[in-house]
């Protein structure tokens, strides 16, 4: 029977692991091309633990930079357009051309070396989403060093932590980030902060200087602070740049710090070779962007893995156009920002996250922008969305395929896509172009389609070549197919994937190996593979409630309460029950409406909701509490929910302890929203406690 070439693709890539990815790093310039492709070994720890390890293209030589810039250059197509920004905060809007990039990132690199950075050094990047962010990182890997981002917006502790972690040579920032429509914000105090509250400090701060908020004279004060431009300027006037150094391909190219909801954040380390290869293969056959003329917008920032990958390596390494954007989308100016974009630069690919589009709804939630934006045509070279970061809600993916549908390119498809800091690149998704060079030609008989295959609304579609998916049960054995349990990988992972995370192997094996003995690594989500082979990732494991030996993942009810008519954004958390070990518990924000709502909703809709949960899922699934109220679901600032901060808030409530600290990452996005939510939770069971206490005084 004739398979999909997704299929083939994915098989090919497991079965034959060298001949496939020396094919596709044989598409990018080596300065050592390397002789195979996957080396496995085993790695034994100080504390005597031995696991599986592997490394790729082990004996090979890269400069990322001079795949993303140089080679294009050479190739005659210097003239091509490869950073558009679009600031609608600042109101800028810049293009490079691969020539001008090539001439700021050798001049910059120049820069570096002088400052001291050399082969190995980490180097910060704490900046907004300016060209100079996108050039920075471009300059250091020029130089073999290492780069390590960290979202310019985190408070100084958070970047204090980052500092002390990757004992960085330099830090490239700017004067100040721009937040929205709330105007500029100085990273001074920040960055000093940060450097003070750190025992490790850096030789030199570079600061990039921007008009709507100077950083006072930077050059005066000690402690390495250096500006930016100035540097630059000296070193164009005396000819000094720096050419591409390569390094091995295990060697680090950059370290990004996870966005963790627990604990110290963890270092994943970013190999050179793997990174460049795998990204390479993504761009072309899962994005469907093929290079020059290609356009890609990627609205995430380069704080997170997505902004590394999509914004900045990826579009540069097939030579294509990528779209770096400084604005939320919503509110600057209004929720037709990105369709404004797209129509503007000629988008082909945006790529967002579910809460973006969230945002955007509950803004715009008759498309009224998208529908402007379509009468003109002007979304008809869109060919994708692609979502991220968090599961994405079937209505959801089902409007903006219909919107899709009728105003964008022919075909165009949204793609729901699962992956993360570690695994570098979507572990799953839905290729758009699964044909291309990838099959041999001895099996491209056995596939009949060309087009991608289909959209599942509510799956992240099929695994991406080298990422082994399975799904276990706790014992780390396979469970049946459609059966809920554990996503795992097997060893190796694909080249774009972490092998170790910065300076702690035995937080590498702890995190990631120890729960299933070396067998498998742990994603730490949930889910199950469909009968066709499709993923659904239904929450994190620890988002997984047990009611009365029953396992469900919060996702799929929540899920089922979306469908609700009435209801806007959904969080489920597990609440303790003396009889079920635990029950559902819901905060729910109404679609429509304002003013100030009684946290418990109204009994009509709490029955509704449950209706629909026990017809969807079952009546063992029933809420045991709901909570309505508006601005009360915290979320990371990528965009997560913290789920775990409601599930600690609703144990405390029910225990009557409100007032309880609960943990709340650095990564919340608004810290105030937490205290809303407390406020509400308080309401609901002090209201739960009188009306308890009424009914018995009754009996
Ligand atoms: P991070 O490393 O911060 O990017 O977070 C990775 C986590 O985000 C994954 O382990 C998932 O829990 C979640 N995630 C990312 N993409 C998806 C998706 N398409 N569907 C469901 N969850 C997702």
């Amino acid at each position: 029977m004739s398979s999909h070439p997704q299929k083939v693709v994915q098989e090919l890539s497991l079965r034959d692991p060298n001949g496939f990815w020396l094919h596709h790093a044989d598409q990018l310039h080596w300065h050592k091309k390397p002789s195979c492709a996957v080396t496995k070994r085993t790695k034994t720890l100080p504390n005597g633990t031995s696991h599986d390890h592997w490394s790729w293209f082990q004996d090979g030589e890269i400069s990322t930079t001079y795949n993303c810039v140089d080679r294009h250059v050479q190739n005659g197509c210097g003239d091509n357009v490869a950073i558009i920004w679009d600031s609608p905060v600042t109101g800028a809007k810049e293009k490079y051309t691969y020539r001008q990039l090539l001439d700021e990132v050798e001049v910059l690199a120049g820069v570096l070396k002088e400052e001291g950075v050399r082969r190995g050094d980490v180097v910060i990047i704490y900046m907004p989403m300016i060209p100079a962010a996108l050039i920075a990182a471009l300059a250091i890997t020029r130089l073999g060093a290492i780069h390590s981002a960290v979202f310019g917006g985190f408070a100084a502790k958070s970047l204090a932590q980052r500092i002390e972690a990757a004992r960085p040579r330099a830090i490239m920032t700017a004067s100040c980030g721009i937040e929205g429509s709330k105007g500029p914000v100085p990273y001074r105090p920040l960055v000093e902060g940060a450097i003070e509250a750190s025992s490790f400090k850096p030789l030199k701060v570079l600061i990039w200087q921007r008009d709507q908020l100077r950083w006072n004279n930077p050059d005066k004060l000690g402690g390495g602070q250096r500006n930016w431009q100035r540097l630059v300027k000296s070193a164009r006037m005396r000819g000094i740049k720096a050419g591409p150094a390569p390094v091995k391909s295990t060697d680090g190219l950059y370290i990004i710090y996870t966005s963790g909801t627990t604990g110290l954040p963890k270092g994943v380390f970013r190999e050179a070779g793997g990174h460049a290869v795998g990204l390479h293969l993504s761009m072309r056959y899962l994005f469907d962007i093929q290079g020059p003329g290609d356009v890609m917008f990627c609205a995430s920032d380069i704080g997170w893995v997505v902004g590394h990958s999509y914004i900045l390596y990826a579009p540069l390494l097939v030579g294509a156009t990528t779209v770096l954007f400084e604005g939320k989308p919503v509110g600057t100016p209004d929720a037709g920002t990105f369709w404004r974009i797209i129509e503007e630069h000629k988008v082909n690919v945006l790529f967002t996250a579910p809460t973006a589009i969230r945002a955007i709804r509950k803004d715009d939630p008759d498309n009224k922008f998208f529908e402007e934006a379509a009468r003109r045509s002007g979304l008809k070279q869109l060919r994708s969305l692609f979502l991220a970061g968090e599961r994405s809600e079937p209505s959801v993916v089902q409007t903006f395929q219909n919107l899709l549908s009728k105003h964008a390119a022919p075909g165009a498809m949204v793609v729901d896509n699962w992956w993360s800091s570690e695994s570098g690149s979507p572990i799953s998704g839905v290729a758009l172009r699964s044909t291309v060079g990838l099959i041999p030609q001895h099996q491209r008989q056995q596939t009949q389609a060309t087009a991608p295959l289909a959209i599942r609304p509510g799956s992240a579609g099929l695994p991406m070549p080298g990422f082994d998916v399975r799904v276990v049960d706790d014992d780390g054995n396979e469970v049946p197919t459609g059966t809920m349990g554990n996503i795992v990988m097997a060893i190796p992972l694909a080249p774009t994937a972490f092998t170790m995370l910065f300076n702690d192997d035995e937080r590498f094996y702890k995190g990631y190996l120890k729960r299933f003995n070396g067998r498998w690594v742990d994603t730490g989500d949930a889910g199950m593979i469909d009968e066709d082979g499709y993923v659904h990732i239904m929450a994190r494991s620890d988002d997984i409630i047990n009611v009365a030996a029953h396992r469900f993942s919060t996702g799929a009810i929540e899920q089922a309460i979306l469908s609700h008519p009435d209801v806007g954004e959904a969080s489920v958390v597990g609440i303790p029950d003396s009889l079920k070990g635990h029950l559902p518990f819901a905060f729910i924000q109404p679609r429509t409406g304002t003013g100030v709502l009684p946290a418990t909703p109204h009994a009509e809709l709490f029955t509704a909701i449950n209706k629909i949960i026990r017809e969807q899922i079952g009546p063992i699934a029933s809420l045991g509490g709901m909570i309505q109220g508006r601005g009360m679901i915290p979320k990371t600032r990528s965009g997560k929910t913290l789920r775990r901060v409601l599930r600690e808030l609703v144990e405390n409530g029910s225990k009557g302890e409100y007032n309880a600290k609960v943990g709340i990452p650095p990564t919340v996005e608004d810290a105030d929203v937490v205290e809303k939510a407390r406020a509400i939770v308080k309401e609901y069971f002090e209201e739960r406690k009188h009306r308890e206490a009424t009914t018995k005084s009754k009996l």
